[in-house]
């Protein structure tokens, strides 16, 4: 079976193994993950929500979130996401929330179950492709809206891909559709991203070809897996966040750095060691891994979307005598009452900028530009792909 989460799970061969691999009763006890808790709670809520608003036939009642948390027990966080959650759905579309979807080889319509988020529904045993669909909208016959809840942080999180074996579950399914408008849901953020897919896709094998080639990465792990050889740990995956393996990347994490909420002084002192401690490690790693790269070509790819670069930009400095000079202001050669030298001082160039962008300072810039001692620098970055860059790579 393929599936977004499976995919995703092989950006770490070790949590792939570990989560589809080993067999289920020789997996070891995960450590429990807030995040994972937090992304549970919030499913459980909206799937409510939605049932609720389907079942009444009435858009979302502000009141409905206190009502839910007064009878369920959610995480601090998922209380917050919860307490400023506003779904704006409307009721005479809902189709389905949580809604277990898969299809076959040859795209035929399989699995259609409401998923419990407590209990794993039956899945039809020819199933190839699907997933469980946080929300499905019926726009009209042939429009399909569906959504993808993210209660991470992170926007880069995701790939462009990932909601084709929901949109072949959804063709397959319902025959009349046309179009399936995919969309990330980032609720924490109050930000949406999208695209669409077509039938002509489904139709042509577009997108089983991408599930065929996401299938291949898994029959590749398995037979790495089966041969006995070490499954490696990728802390840039972006199922880090979420993992409760004990690897030992996230041991040191999970063990030398959790984080109550400091209670006495000395909980409080012990965090600011660990802010110091993690300030001056990074610095030294920052400072190596940035000699390394101005050596070896500037930049390096380090797995799946993220790499690391030296990403060069230029620096300005504005001494305090020529800029003021273009600014029609003339020093004097010494400072009046103190012994200051005037020409080691500089001024902000972010205010002066700042200063420049009105209509009455027209070409106040170029002339303050002309003053400037202009230099290079470069930066280190470590970054993952943004959405446009992972659309244009997969263009
Ligand atoms: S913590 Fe990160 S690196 Fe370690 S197994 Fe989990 S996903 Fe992989």
């Amino acid at each position: 079976m393929v599936s977004k989460s499976r995919y995703k799970a092989t950006e770490c061969e070790k949590f792939f193994a570990e989560h589809y691999l080993v067999p289920w009763k020789d997996r070891p006890p995960e450590i429990p993950s807030g995040m994972a808790d937090t992304g549970k709670d919030f499913h459980h809520w909206r799937a409510w929500c939605v049932a609720r608003m389907a079942d009444d036939c009435t858009p979302y009642d502000q009141t409905w979130n206190q009502e839910y948390l007064k009878t369920h027990t959610v995480t601090a966080e998922a209380r917050e996401l919860i307490e400023d959650d506003w779904p704006n759905i409307d009721p005479e579309t809902i189709l389905a929330a949580e809604l277990y979807l898969t299809v076959g080889r040859n795209g035929e319509p399989l699995t259609h179950e409401p998923w419990s988020l407590d209990e794993l529904p039956e899945r039809h045993p020819d199933s190839w492709a699907g997933g469980i669909i946080d929300l499905a909208l019926m726009i009209d016959a042939e429009n399909i809206s569906i959504s993808d809840y993210k209660t991470g942080w992170s926007t880069s999180n995701i790939m462009p891909d990932e909601g084709v074996p929901y949109a072949m579950a959804m063709f397959a399914h319902y025959p009349s559709v046309q179009t399936v408008y995919w969309q990330w849901d980032f609720v924490r953020l109050r930000l949406k991203a999208g695209r669409e897919f077509t039938r002509d896709q489904f139709d042509s094998g577009e997108l089983a070809a991408i599930v065929e080639s996401w299938e291949q990465r898994q029959d590749k792990l398995r037979a790495k897996f089966d041969a006995g050889e070490s499954m490696t740990a990728n802390p840039f995956a972006s199922s880090c966040a979420w993992c409760g393996l004990a690897c030992e990347h996230r041991q040191a994490f999970r063990t030398e750095l959790a984080f109550p909420p400091p209670a006495t002084d000395e909980d409080a002192r012990r965090l600011a060691g660990i802010i110091q401690a993690a300030k001056k490690y990074e610095g030294r790693a920052r400072d190596q891994l940035h000699a390394y790269l101005a050596e070896h070509g500037g930049s390096i790819a380090i797995d799946g979307d993220t790499s690391a670069s030296l990403d060069s930009y230029e620096t300005r400095r504005y001494p305090l005598r020529s800029t003021l000079a273009a600014l029609g202001v003339e020093l004097p050669e010494k400072a009046v009452d103190w012994d200051v030298p005037l020409d080691s001082l500089t001024i902000s160039g972010t205010e002066l900028n700042r200063m420049a962008k009105t209509k009455k300072r027209v070409g106040m810039l170029d002339a303050i530009g002309a003053a400037a001692q202009t230099g290079a620098q470069t930066k280190l970055n470590i970054s993952r792909a943004t959405l446009d860059e992972k659309r244009g790579a997969a263009a």
